[in-house]
């Protein structure tokens, strides 16, 4: 059999990092990039006789996420410890949420090659980071062998986002993955980045015969730190799996590590040598209560989702849902095309034209997730505007915006400055195409001789003459007019 005779089956479990000031459950600054074990309290080092106190904002932004995925909050929920040891875990067990979390259902919608997919959402629920262990690093009086440890991390909010096995591809976990970022920094309860850690996932994937319908035996993978890692990995796991089948050798449940260098995965551990985690819940936190009130408030502040502010941008500003959907790349994307409309309202499309290529060519990957525009909102209107006026050719513009963004001058000054003006005087063009006309003999017997390629010739060259200021419109009229003019005698 060959890979096609397969589908893969892939269900994420996402860890994002909520962006609250301190920590889970303790007063300690949530930092990044500081100096190590400089933001710890006795509570996140676990020291005994310490007692966690829930960060209510925590809850707020796992709230915001959970509403905006469509979940049903748990009037109740549970505190867990999940029990291991590892040095950077310092009270020997993470708190986190078990067999009553905090929000249950929901999903997103997902893009595929056939249309639209729903994927569903089994849980999301909150929990707490551990520290981070470090076995390299650049100091000579650290022995090589040795293993430090840094617990600024331990103790920040995290939720957990575990989806039903309802992805069939490398491509739809990717689009998942896109989606979740996008509606975690919308709501502002993330900053998403996964190269920083803020957005972790690992991908569990299994795979069958088309058309069955039972789950194989799954592969949990690891260490995946970039959504096109998410994707590559589970396409190359899906493979691993059919050739092991094909080979008569049936899957092992297993967790299987992601090496970026190689590109493969290998294996971290069996099924037997799972951990037992040993949950119970802390008898140090209560009950989490979150009160109908609690939920209407969240629900109240939550921006227009990415949906529906997609649909509103294409019926207020007369776009198509394509265009409109991908001006919902990020809120502050939506935002700024929004603000350079109200600045020139005559041509909405325009703007989203412009936004959507040469705009977005221009932005970084991190920009674009970000929605930083290369140049305000208010410069693009009035670049739109001056094309839409005649004051400039659409050509020119493309000149004029790299100006924009290397000096953060205005259009207008621009303009003014660089002589960017367009010429649509028909006397001063008519000179010119005269010019090249009487200059080209040759090329006017060509094109009168029926090579009607010729004349775009000609377009290039008055183009050239004039330093690609002419208005296109007004030269293809005289052109027009000086080439197939009558001939005299
Ligand atoms: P575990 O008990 O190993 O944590 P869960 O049932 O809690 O497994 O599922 C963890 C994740 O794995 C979920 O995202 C779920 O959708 C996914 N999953 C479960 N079974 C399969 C399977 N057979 N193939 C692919 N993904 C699966
Ligand atoms: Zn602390
Ligand atoms: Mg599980």
């Amino acid at each position: 059999m060959s890979l096609s005779d397969y589908e893969s089956v892939i269900g994420l479990e996402v860890h994002c990092q909520l962006k609250t000031r301190t920590k889970a459950f303790c007063a300690c600054p949530v930092v990044f990039g500081a100096e190590a074990n400089s933001s710890v309290c006795p509570v996140c080092l676990g020291y005994p006789g310490v007692l966690p106190v829930i960060n209510r904002e925590m809850v707020s932004l796992a709230l915001r996420v959970a509403l905006a995925a469509g979940c049903e909050i748990a009037p109740e929920s549970v505190f867990a410890r999940k029990n291991y040891f590892y040095p950077d875990l310092p009270k020997g067990y993470q708190i986190s949420q078990y067999d009553r979390p905090l929000a249950t259902g929901g999903g997103l919608t997902v893009t595929t090659p056939e249309g639209e997919k729903f994927i569903r959402l089994t849980r999301i629920h909150l929990e707490e980071d551990a520290g981070k262990s470090m076995h390299e690093f650049p100091w000579e009086d650290v022995s090589a062998s040795s293993s430090l440890v840094d617990l600024n991390r331990a103790g920040t909010p995290l939720i957990e986002i575990v989806s039903e096995p309802d992805l069939r591809s490398g491509d739809e976990a990717y689009e998942y993955l896109v989606k979740l970022r996008r509606l975690v920094r919308w709501v502002d309860a993330s900053d998403g980045n996964m190269e920083e850690g803020s957005l972790r996932c690992d991908a569990n994937v299994s795979i069958r015969r088309k058309g069955e319908t039972t789950l194989g035996t799954k592969v949990e993978i690891k260490n995946l730190n970039s959504i096109a890692h998410v994707r590559r990995a589970i396409e190359h796991e899906a493979a691993r799996q059919a050739e092991s089948l094909d080979k008569g050798r049936p899957v092992v449940q297993e967790t299987r590590l992601w090496q970026p260098d190689s590109q493969t995965t290998r294996p971290m551990r069996s099924k037997e040598e799972a951990m037992d985690y040993r949950y119970f819940p802390d008898p140090d936190l209560g009950t989490l209560v979150v009160s109908r009130d609690w939920i209407d408030e969240v629900r109240r502040s939550l921006p227009e989702l990415p949906e529906a502010r997609g649909a509103s941008l294409a019926s207020r500003h007369g776009l198509s849902p394509q265009d409109a959907a991908l001006l919902t790349l990020s809120r502050p994307f939506a935002d700024a095309f929004e603000r350079a409309v109200s600045f020139h309202p005559a041509n909405p499309k325009g703007i989203a034209n412009w936004l959507l290529s040469e705009i977005l060519a221009r932005m970084s990957d991190a920009d674009r997730q970000a929605g930083k525009i290369p140049v305000p909102a208010e410069n693009l209107a009035s670049l739109v505007s001056r094309i839409d006026d005649g004051t400039i050719s659409g050509k020119i513009a493309k000149e004029l915006l790299a100006l924009m963004i290397d000096t953060g001058k205005t259009p207008d000054d621009l303009i003014t400055e660089k002589g960017l003006r367009q010429v649509t005087d028909e006397g001063l063009l008519g000179d010119t195409v005269r010019k090249v006309v009487e200059a080209n003999p040759q090329q006017v017997a060509a094109y009168r001789g029926g090579k009607a390629a010729a004349f775009g010739w000609f377009v290039g060259q008055v183009m050239k003459a004039t330093g690609g200021k002419a208005n296109p419109a007004v030269v293809n009229q005289l052109l027009r007019q000086a080439l197939d003019a009558p001939q005299e005698g």
